[in-house]
């Protein structure tokens, strides 16, 4: 793969169309997150010359790895993959915002290695119990737990259903709901193919790689 086939103006032409929908769909509401999972460390840079300085990342080894290629204090990494207990002490202090907390050990960990952290509750209304997010029956409990260990809980993040645009939508209307009940203000929801959807159902925050950056090159061992 040849580092230079990133074309930053496309990048930055993307970003701009990507502004224009949000502004349109959602009046400002929706902010635009770049996931760089998967392309190379200039795809942060990228980011950040089209104005996008939030960035979105899935593994912990490429995260850091991202970091040490670019130093600019203004990008905010956000941690938006299922996160190893074991992997928290490498990261902590190095996240803006922890996306997939989504159960009391991973609470417990990050309150003990990033105190204070900010953090979104990773929901899965779906599913009654599991990986990748938390039930409808966890959520409360979940959010209760880190507010108490100290966390900042920012609001409420979920990926929507593969295949299914109806059962997205119902996610990602239970999502606008829960949060709205406890007063919650961030919803992370929508990736490049239901990020219209998600932005009529009151997304806050929209996570999208392929839109920005095009297809993502074959995934390498990195771990
Ligand atoms: C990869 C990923 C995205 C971005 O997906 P695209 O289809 O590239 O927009 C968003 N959120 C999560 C949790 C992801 O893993």
């Amino acid at each position: 793969m040849a580092a230079s086939s990133l074309d930053f103006s496309q990048v930055a032409e993307r970003a701009a169309a990507l502004q224009s929908e949000l502004n349109q769909r959602s009046g400002g509401l929706t902010r635009l997150l770049a996931v760089t999972k998967g392309f190379p460390a200039e795809a942060v840079a990228a980011a950040l010359q089209a104005g996008l300085n939030e960035v979105g990342e899935n593994y912990a080894q490429e995260m850091l790895a991202k970091q040490e290629a670019l130093t600019d204090p203004k990008i905010a990494w956000h941690m938006i993959g299922a996160v190893q207990r074991n992997k928290v002490k490498h990261l902590a202090g190095r996240v803006a915002l922890w996306q997939t907390v989504d159960r009391p050990s991973l609470i417990d960990e990050i309150a003990k290695r990033d105190p204070g952290a900010a953090v979104l509750v990773q929901f899965a209304p779906w599913q009654t119990s599991g990986k990748n997010g938390c039930s409808v029956e966890d959520l409360e409990p979940l959010v209760t737990r880190a507010v108490t260990a100290g966390l900042k809980v920012k609001g409420l993040m979920t990926v929507g259903v593969a295949e299914d645009e109806q059962a997205t939508i119902e996610a990602f209307k239970e999502l606008v709901k829960r949060a709205d009940q406890l007063g919650l203000p961030e919803r992370s929801m929508g990736m490049s193919g239901d990020l219209a959807a998600a932005v009529d159902c009151g997304s806050t925050l929209v996570r999208i790689g392929r839109a920005l950056f095009g297809e993502r090159p074959p995934r390498l061992q990195l771990s």
